[in-house]
């Protein structure tokens, strides 16, 4: 008889769902059940029943017959992909002895590992961490995807608690600005929907006539890079027609007085139709509503801050919230990121007690000029997992020239031959979510949940942490932390004296069951709750001072790329893809033929000349060119190139993925990655 197992998406997404998975005991033992289907749990608040159109059908990832299903040695030349079967007890000894080597030749530092979000269970996520910090290994930091979004969030209203997902039934209005809700948070939109069924209307602002855009009642097509200078026009025209909320400015905020003297003055709609690429009566049109509306919600997106101007950018937004109160109202302020209300002890899993001394950092968008050029110690052994940094790092030339170095011994923990497996010198198979257990928090709601493995494992793969434990007892570690096993280190996390963890029953959370942080439901916005040094939004930052940084929220245009210098005229922006998460899910053909078979650019008309769709075009830079797929199409504004993606570089023309063209450059706040943020010129092939 099949039964139902429930899971967690373990996917680099918000929803977190819970899935439940239909198991077939196919064959006499339980190694041959089998997973047959894979929906929504329909008691999860927020999963609601339904999964996202790539998780629908999770069953054809997991018996994909490209599954990495043992482990690999490489036998060729790096990059090409040939590779022979090993045992586990071969590949263990193997790069158990390269970890050492190198700790004896060269230090701790010599080593490296490189990992980000491929799975969210935090068990799995993190334990390696605890390894590479007893080794001494040059530390990670993990800046490739929010860090400008979360520094502007976090500098304004302090970070944590936005407004909950459920509690969006209660807008009447909601701007989703720079987000593509439908392909990246689609759980969101049933709350969305019900407040429209009550009147609410949806805006969307964002560069590109996304999916969410196509069923939102308005689409502002801004130009790329310039929100700042909008959001503060909005709060200009508010001011102008007395639709501030004065009593929340005085209660709440600090710094506005500075800000409607020095900055709004220069915010007219005029102005900021000449920096958006708007129409004046576009942005006095928004004023309005946004002025009208009792409960008004801004969602907003983690790419808005991809950008050199990007945390300028999320600090106005997160202040036009301010002048109009809403945080105090329900189902009002701004929707961003519910992860940090998770306040678990994830030192436990991660052990920085283990760190000796300060061992050198990277920033993770620096992994190619890392490996090329970094000496005293060269990085000389890099194990990679939960990321393809060979198709999502930016200057994506030198990643792979640095992935190539002879002089490099590269270990790569994947489900897939992705391109970056194809250069490593052993491949270790890796379970998907639903072959082993772990504790899930999420970034777009706020309950946890724990599961266990729904299906054994495929072939030979093995968890995180089963292979960071094979290592540490070869390595010789005896530290009791390594024989922990996933249930263990789950209560460790949960095993928290922070108030929103008051209540939560870790028993109950270990039965699988789905809890809530304890934090009210139906709160009226956060203002309460801001975690700035004030205790107030804060229009103007004395802590962004000390640092020498512009302390009072202003539009200051983007720092000019140096590819502009190489006559680079158009703005190239790589969103993510309705059928892709990251580079996940590249590897099915299926996907790709929904995304158009190859790379597609989108290219506006009156950027397109001769170039017609369906024309293969290239676009170029200082760092390499790429050759896509032209679409020319009124879905873009002038001047904005948009490649979704994360495509893999061997699925591309001539095998280069749109990395290729972005930078490391870094956002004017908190170190984040630029990848909407770099020039390029373009021509018909
Ligand atoms: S990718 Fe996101 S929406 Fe899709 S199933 Fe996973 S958590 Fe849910």
């Amino acid at each position: 008889m099949p039964r139902l197992v429930k899971t967690v998406c373990s996917h680099d997404c918000p929803d977190a769902c819970s899935v439940l998975v239909t198991v077939e005991d196919a064959g006499k033992s339980p190694g041959d059940a089998r997973a047959v289907q894979f929906r929504g749990d329909p008691d999860h608040p927020v999963t609601r029943g339904f999964l996202c159109g790539k998780v629908n059908t999770y069953e054809q990832q997991v018996y994909s017959n490209d599954r990495v299903l043992h482990p690999l040695r490489r036998c060729g030349p790096k990059g090409e992909g040939a590779f022979k079967r090993i045992g586990w007890d071969e590949a263990i000894t193997a790069i158990a002895g390269r970890i050492s080597l190198a700790e004896e030749e060269t230090g701790g530092e010599s080593i490296l590992q490189y990992t980000y979000a491929g799975t969210m269970g935090l068990v799995n996520r993190n334990c390696p961490t605890a390894l590479f910090n007893r080794l001494g290994a040059t530390q990670l930091r993990q800046n490739i995807c929010y860090y400008g979004a979360d520094e502007g969030y976090r500098v304004t209203v302090g970070s944590g608690y936005c407004v909950d997902p459920e509690d969006a039934v209660h807008s009447d209005l909601v701007l989703v600005w720079g987000a593509n809700v439908v392909t990246t948070q689609v759980h969101l939109m049933p709350f969305i929907d019900k407040a429209r069924k009550k009147g609410a209307r949806m805006i969307v602002i964002d560069p590109y006539r996304n999916r969410t855009a196509k069923v939102a009642d308005e689409w502002i097509g801004i130009r790329p890079g310039t929100d700042a200078a909008l959001a503060l026009s909005l709060a200009h025209i508010l001011e102008r027609d007395e639709l501030l909320d004065r009593d929340f400015i005085e209660r709440r905020t600090i710094g506005f007085e500075r800000l409607s003297r020095e900055v709004l003055p220069r915010f007219t709609p005029a102005q900021a139709a000449k920096i958006t690429g708007l129409a004046e009566e576009e942005i006095e049109g928004l004023a309005r509503q946004l002025g009208a509306a009792s409960a008004p919600l801004i969602k907003v997106g983690i790419g808005i801050g991809r950008s050199t101007a990007g945390g300028g950018a999320v600090r106005a937004i997160c202040a036009l919230a301010g002048v109009t109160g809403s945080y105090e109202t329900l189902g009002g302020g701004i929707q961003y990121d519910t992860g940090c209300e998770f306040e678990l002890d994830l030192d436990a899993v991660t052990r920085p007690d283990w760190l000796r001394g300060e061992p050198r950092v990277l920033n993770m968008t620096d992994i190619g000029p890392a490996l090329c050029e970094w000496q005293e110690p060269p990085i000389r052994f890099l194990y990679v997992h939960g990321t393809n940094p060979a198709a999502t790092a930016p200057l994506q030339t030198k990643v792979h020239e640095g992935l190539s170095r002879e002089d490099l011994f590269t270990v790569v923990h994947e489900r897939f031959l992705t391109d970056t497996a194809r250069y490593a010198d052993i491949v270790l198979p890796a379970p998907t979510f639903a072959e082993y257990a772990d504790l899930y928090k999420a970034y777009g709601h706020l309950y946890l949940q724990y599961a266990e493995r729904a299906i054994p494992p495929r072939g030979e793969s093995r968890s995180n942490l089963e292979v960071v434990q094979a290592l540490a007892k070869k390595l010789g570690y005896d530290d009791p932390w390594f024989s922990r096993d996933t249930r263990e280190h789950a209560r460790a996390l949960l095993d928290s004296s922070h108030p929103n963890l008051e209540g939560v029953d870790a028993d109950r959370v270990l039965a699988g069951e789905t809890t809530r942080l304890n934090i009210p439901r139906k709160t009226a916005g956060f203002a309460e709750r801001f975690k700035t040094p004030s205790g107030k939004l804060e229009f103007y930052s004395a802590r962004l001072e000390e640092q020498g940084l512009p302390a009072l929220i202003d539009f200051t245009g983007e720092r000019e790329p140096e590819e502009e210098a190489d006559n680079c005229p158009l703005r190239l922006l790589t969103p993510p893809a309705h059928s892709f998460l990251n580079s996940s899910f590249g590897n099915l053909e299926k996907a790709r033929r929904r995304e158009g078979g190859r790379p597609v650019l989108m290219i506006h008309p009156d950027d397109s000349g001769e170039i017609e769709s369906g024309d293969e075009v290239e676009i170029s830079n200082l760092h390499g060119s790429v050759r896509l797929q032209a679409q020319v199409t009124t879905d873009t504004n002038k001047g904005t190139l948009v490649a979704e993606g994360t495509w893999w570089p061997s699925h591309g023309i001539e095998r280069r993925g749109i990395n290729t063209l972005t930078s490391n450059r870094l956002t004017d706040l908190g170190g984040g990655s630029t990848f909407h943020d770099n020039r390029v010129a373009l021509k018909k092939i």
